[in-house]
Order: structure tokens, then C-alpha cells, then sequence
């Protein structure tokens, strides 16, 4: 068996001739393509939102977080068990990152853990929709609400997915999308700023784009600003119309990616539901698309071990970030052991059925199942 990859991007025909056609037009950085992007996610959002089209996830986040206007001792709670670009994002604009514990069953911030981590200083939550679940996020905006805080939702993972019916994005305060290449859908690289806020979208809008006021409107019609002004610190954030035609093709997809994603998650379910040694998360699974897939297993380094020699590629999502000399703050106990179950198994469009039957038996073969 070749090696089998634990993710990766699987472009068509039809992305390669989207970014041609840009070529040819040469037209590269932000313009029609990137309006037509984002009037086309707020479409399939559905939303009267606004969507704002950056260049990765983590600058949706910085900008999200920036927007706020926020002193240097405020505080953002955020789960510990996150990618770094959580932390870096609140980091980048001077606040501080408060490491919160997770839930053991769903891996969602643990808000009992988060109301002890409240101080005078703290004025906004993060929650992470790991693994693309967001199901606990109502309770996110309760206790955001009692606490007078703001929220801005780390959706990277969680893109097309449904929670109470309604597709995250809709509704809510800030939330922030990530089209990387390995993202549920991607612009090569990319992210979304989502939000109704007019003081957020003014800012987004300008910051991206080095603080020029009004800037984005211009380079929409294939202009640049010549006589503008600038209050804030910006950066070069904006998303390029080559990227944006790659994400506008995916997003043409989505049904289908969603639909393979799904298949390949159930099988997983329905064939390792009676190992005992392992348990799988407690999500919605009919409800989202999901970006990975998270088992835990006490046993995991040693199945890691074993499905590598195998040659099957597997993760670790994610090594908690106040155990990074960064972020280094006391002990979280239930992180801590629950960095040391979580297995990432082989998840992407690519995984033919014969690839996902060798990954499970070898899994079998490792319990005796
Ligand atoms: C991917 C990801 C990000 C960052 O997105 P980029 O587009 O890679 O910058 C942030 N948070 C989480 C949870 C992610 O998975």
C-alpha cells in the first residue's frame, strides 16, 4: 500500500482554468474575482452579513481581534487545544490569550473552566469549532452575554456546517472562516471575516489593505485610492483574485465535498464502533463536514507508531498551546490527558474506499478487534 496521506488539497480542471482565465486577464491582486467570492459565500451563507475576503485564516482572526479595539492587558478566553494561529492571532494584536480547558467528550471550550479564568480585564471568547463542531456555541454566547463580552468565533474547521439548523456564520458576532489548502473548501490560501458589525466591517475592510480608507471599494471597480487617508494600522492582508478564483471554484463543490467527507466519517463510525479501546467524539456528525477526524485512544502512541509503519499517515491535533514557551501558563489537567489520546486519522476527498478499509483493519489488527 502506498502511503496514505493523512490530508491534502484536491483541486480539479476546474480550479487550474479559473486561475488561467485570471492570468490572462492580468488582473492578479484584489478585485472583481474577490468581490465576486465573497458575494457568492454570503449567498450560500444566506446571510445579510457582511463577508470580508483576507489572506489566510489567521489574518481573519488578527483583524477580527484588532477590530475590536482592545487595550494591551485585556484578555481573550480561548481553549488551549487549538491551532497556534488562535493564540498568534490574539497575540499579533497586543492581548493576551487566556488557555482555557475543553470539554473531554466534544473538545469545546470548557465554560466552567472559562468563568474561572474571567478578570476585570477579559472582553471577549474565542471558542474553537475543533474538528468543525460547534455544537455547545449557544451556550458560548450565554455566557458572553452575562459577562458582557464580545465573541469572535475561530470557524476555520467549520465551514458549510449546520448548527440548530442554521449554517455557522449566520449567526453571531464575529466569526472567522479559513480557506487553506486543506480547509473544507480552499482559495490555496485564504480566510473570511464574517460579521454585521459596522465598526468591525469598517476596519476589516481597511486594515486589509494597509489602513487605506475605503480602499476596497475602489480596487472592486479595478481601481487604487491615489488621495486617502489612514488611522489605523493595517496590513497586507487582502485576498488576490487568483486565490479567489480557485475558492469560487471550490465553492461550486461544496455539495460534493460534503457529501464525500460525510460518507468517509460514517464508514469510520460504523466500523470502529465496537472497539472498545477506542472512543470517537460526541458531535453531530449528520450536521457538519468535518475537516478531521479526532478519535481517542489511551493507547495512542503506540497505534500511532503502528499505523505509521503501516504507512498511514495520521496527526495530532494539537499540541496545547500553554504547553508552548509562548503561551506557558500553570497546568490544564484535562488538556493535558487529552492531548495524549487524540488521534488524527487519514480524512480527504482522495481516500478511496480499499485506502479506508486498510486503515481501519490495520487499526482492528493493532487491538485484536
Ligand atoms: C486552519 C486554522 C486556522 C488558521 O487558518 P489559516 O488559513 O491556516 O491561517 C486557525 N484556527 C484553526 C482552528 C485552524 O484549523
Amino acid at each position: 500500500m502506498n502511503k496514505i496521506r493523512l490530508s491534502k488539497s484536491t483541486i480539479g480542471q476546474e480550479e487550474k482554468d479559473a486561475v488561467l482565465a485570471v492570468l490572462d486577464k492580468e488582473f492578479l491582486g484584489m478585485g472583481a474575482e474577490v468581490n465576486l467570492f465573497e458575494q457568492e459565500i454570503k449567498a450560500y451563507l444566506n446571510t445579510t452579513k457582511e463577508v470580508m475576503c483576507v489572506s489566510t485564516g489567521t489574518s481573519a482572526l488578527h483583524l477580527a481581534v484588532e477590530a475590536l479595539n482592545l487595550n494591551s492587558d485585556d484578555e481573550i478566553l480561548v481553549p488551549s487545544l487549538t491551532y497556534v494561529a488562535s493564540f498568534q492571532a490574539i497575540s499579533a494584536a497586543r492581548v493576551k490569550p487566556i488557555a482555557v480547558e475543553v470539554c473531554e467528550d466534544t473538545l469545546f471550550i470548557d465554560l466552567e473552566d472559562a468563568k474561572k479564568k474571567l478578570t476585570s480585564k477579559t472582553k471577549a471568547i474565542m471558542p474553537v469549532h475543533y474538528a468543525s463542531n460547534a455544537k455547545d456555541i449557544k451556550k458560548v454566547y450565554e455566557f458572553a452575554k452575562e459577562n458582557n463580552l464580545r465573541v469572535i468565533e475561530d470557524a476555520a474547521q467549520a465551514f458549510g456546517c449546520i448548527n440548530d439548523g442554521i449554517k455557522v456564520g449566520v449567526q453571531g458576532d464575529i466569526i472567522c472562516f479559513s480557506f487553506d489548502g486543506i480547509k473544507n473548501i480552499t482559495s490555496g490560501e485564504g480566510g473570511a471575516v464574517v460579521t454585521s458589525d459596522e465598526n468591525v466591517i469598517q476596519r476589516v475592510k481597511d486594515a486589509r489593505l494597509l489602513g487605506v480608507e475605503k480602499d476596497t471599494e475602489k480596487r472592486f471597480e479595478g481601481q487604487r485610492s491615489w488621495d486617502f487617508d489612514v488611522k489605523h494600522q493595517g496590513y497586507r492582508y487582502h485576498m488576490s483574485n487568483i486565490f479567489a478564483a480557485i475558492g469560487r471554484e471550490q465553492l461550486k463543490k461544496i455539495n460534493t465535498i460534503e457529501k464525500k467527507r460525510k460518507e468517509i466519517v460514517n464508514y469510520y463510525l460504523e466500523n470502529l464502533k465496537d472497539i472498545s479501546q477506542i472512543k470517537t467524539l460526541d458531535f453531530d456528525y449528520k450536521s457538519i463536514i468535518s475537516h478531521i477526524f479526532v478519535i481517542k485512544t489511551s493507547k495512542r502512541d503506540y497505534l500511532r507508531e503502528f499505523l505509521l509503519s503501516k504507512n498511514i499517515e495520521c496527526g495530532i491535533h494539537y499540541k496545547p498551546n500553554h504547553l508552548l514557551t509562548k503561551y506557558k501558563t500553570d497546568s490544564l489537567a484535562t488538556t493535558e490527558k487529552i492531548y495524549e489520546e487524540i488521534l488524527t486519522l487519514p480524512c480527504q476527498l482522495d481516500l478511496t474506499k480499499e485506502e479506508q478499509d486498510y486503515v481501519i483493519n490495520t487499526i482492528r489488527e493493532f487491538f485484536n478487534a
